[in-house]
């Protein structure tokens, strides 16, 4: 039987999911971020650090990202660790301490859910709320964010393919949510000189099959704070609509991700070649 929910354009191999697919909707889709819009022309930039650690270190890398040009901020409350003697985020206090930071700097935040049980629980505090590369797959919170009444931010998994990706993504919209955006934070392959292989033709690609914002994690992608520059203005002259970095206030005292985290000084260093790179390809970084 003809499976009518999936179209095969003759220029790719795999099918796209109905919901998700460029065809199926006339224009694209700008997701508003508690008023910061992303798929539009301008490029937005999420920056913050990994993990929400303490008021000092939030609040201060917070100060320092917003004066220095990010437009949402980033930080998880609930961290998803490799190892369960690491620091596991902050839980709900991280959340409330996210949330008395957008009152004093105006940035809406986007932190991780983990468990369907707290999707309720972060909604309520999040502007976006993340689905972690680990996730991209549990059913069941896909379907809970889908119906949380809050922007999603979806990144890839570190094995799924572009079609999975995009499945994980319909089922968002299936369960009544559109405002969804893809993030292509780098898959495992056999190269380990970084921690992951940065995919830049997902972002060509996402955008050639699908009418949904796509943006960049070069910091999970790469591993190594001095490549996130490059790999930021290559995202954006991919064709990106945002970009997302870890930025930490002190990284040597970071309890996450401190090697791949960009001082306040190298973030407003790199804005500055990024709104160069933004300029070459017609657009302007919000
Ligand atoms: C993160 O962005 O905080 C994170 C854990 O990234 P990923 O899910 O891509 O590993
Ligand atoms: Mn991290």
């Amino acid at each position: 039987m003809e499976n009518i929910s999936c179209n095969i354009p003759v220029d790719i191999n795999f099918k796209i999911p109905s919901l998700v697919d460029l065809q199926g909707k006339p224009g694209t889709t700008i997701v508003d971020v508690n008023g910061v819009k992303i798929g539009d022309s301008e490029v937005v930039i999420i920056a913050g650090p990994c993990a929400v650690e303490s008021e000092e270190q939030l609040f201060e890398t917070a100060r320092s990202v917003n004066s220095y040009g990010a437009s949402i901020l980033r930080g998880g409350a609930f961290k998803p660790r490799s190892s369960p003697y690491s620091f596991q985020g902050l839980g709900e206090e991280g959340l409330k301490l996210l949330s008395e930071i957008r009152k004093e700097t105006g940035l809406p935040v986007v932190t991780e859910v983990m468990d369907t049980k707290q999707v309720e629980l972060v909604a309520e505090y999040a502007d976006l709320v993340q689905v972690g590369s680990r996730n991209m797959q549990n059913f069941p919170l896909l379907k809970e964010v889908g119906m949380c009444g809050k922007p999603v931010m979806l990144k890839r998994g570190m094995m799924a393919t572009i079609e999975e990706f995009l499945n994980a993504a319909e089922y968002i919209l299936h369960h009544g949510n559109d405002q969804v955006i893809l993030c292509e934070r780098g898959i495992r392959t056999f190269a380990t000189s970084t921690r992951n292989t940065l995919d830049l033709s997902a972002v060509p690609m996402l955008k050639h099959v699908s009418h949904l914002p796509v943006i960049v994690d070069p910091s999970h992608a790469t591993g190594l704070r001095w490549m996130i520059p490059s790999m930021s203005k290559a995202a954006i002259a991919a064709g990106a609509d945002g970009i997302m970095v870890e930025v930490h206030y002190k990284p040597e005292t970071a309890l996450c991700d401190g090697h791949q985290s960009l001082t306040p000084d190298d973030f407003n260093d790199m804005i500055v070649d990024l709104r160069k790179v933004a300029g070459a390809v017609g657009k302007t970084i919000l």
